[in-house]
């Protein structure tokens, strides 16, 4: 019984100690393993939260030269597009370059749909409503510019704008109640291939046209502001237009009904130029 109760003891004594053995050695190890996985998992964490630097400028970096492929995919669509001018209405004309750049004249008037080509240059004229809807121009190819009047004239003077797929040269425009030639601009657009067009905006005759500066432009497309009663109408129009002496003289800007049309055909008809174009909106020549 004695010896039983000892053994017992023993054994009880015995359990204890290998109880708290285990649980030292389960105490001690528990720390041990468990500091490193945490510092594992910091310095994976640190790692991972590091590596979005590393990763992200790299792939911020390769997005920037990837920038190049987002314009051509851009200009994917613009590629498909032939070098065209295309009339949209009022004084709004889109012209594509031969390197598939696109220029918004005045945008305003059109269906959205002619507005869908990402633009790269966006000129405007004039501050009147008519001529400065840049909300139309939905689609901008990045890095796109807007020059407007108040970029286009400087004092007496008009800057010249060279963007390589383009050379924008602003002349005068106004000479009238509601134009005012310090805050007005008509803008003769030379493409890489020797294309020149000139929407003139809103004007009367200017010393630009009467003095022979633009006629030695030899300009290929005007277009010819014509409505008549806020500027030049149909006869003083085509007496400016035989003064320029371009290849082709196509009336815009005649309709003065705010019928939505943002053309009058028979203004248009009425128009007696030499090298009369007419276009209609939405009609595009295309650029050889
Ligand atoms: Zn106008």
């Amino acid at each position: 019984m004695v010896l039983g109760t000892r053994t017992l003891a023993q054994v009880i004594t015995a359990f204890v100690l290998v109880s708290v053995l285990i649980a030292l050695a389960a105490c001690a190890s528990q720390p041990g393993t468990s500091a490193p996985k945490s510092s594992d998992a910091a310095v994976s964490e640190a790692d991972s939260s590091a590596e979005p630097g590393p990763v992200s400028s790299p792939s911020s970096a390769s997005t920037v030269p990837a920038s190049p492929p987002s314009p051509s995919a851009a200009s994917a669509p613009t590629a498909a597009a032939e070098p065209s001018i295309m009339y949209l209405g009022q004084a709004s004309v889109r012209i594509v370059t031969p390197e598939g750049k696109v220029i918004y004249v005045d945008p305003y008037a059109g269906e959205d749909a002619w507005y869908e080509l990402p633009a790269d240059l966006i000129l405007v004229t004039h501050a009147h409503f008519d001529h400065n809807g840049l909300n139309r121009v939905a689609s901008r190819a990045e890095g796109c510019v807007t020059v407007t009047q108040d970029d286009a004239v400087d004092g007496d003077a008009h800057p010249v704008f060279d963007f390589g797929f383009a050379t924008v040269v602003p002349v005068q425009a106004g000479f009238n109640a509601l134009h005012d030639v310090r805050d007005c601009v008509g803008y003769v657009v030379e493409l890489s291939n020797g294309t020149k067009a000139y929407p003139t905006g809103d004007t009367s005759t200017t010393d630009d046209m009467r003095d022979g500066t633009l006629a030695a432009m030899h300009i290929d497309y005007a277009f010819w502001c014509t409505d008549g009663v806020y500027n030049m109408g149909n006869a003083e129009a085509a007496e400016a237009a035989r003064m320029v002496g371009a290849a082709r003289n196509i009336p815009y800007h005649n309709d003065t009904s705010n019928s939505g049309e943002m053309f009058d055909r028979s203004a248009a008809a009425d128009f007696a130029a030499p090298n009369k174009f007419v276009m209609n909106p939405g009609d595009e020549i295309t650029l050889k």
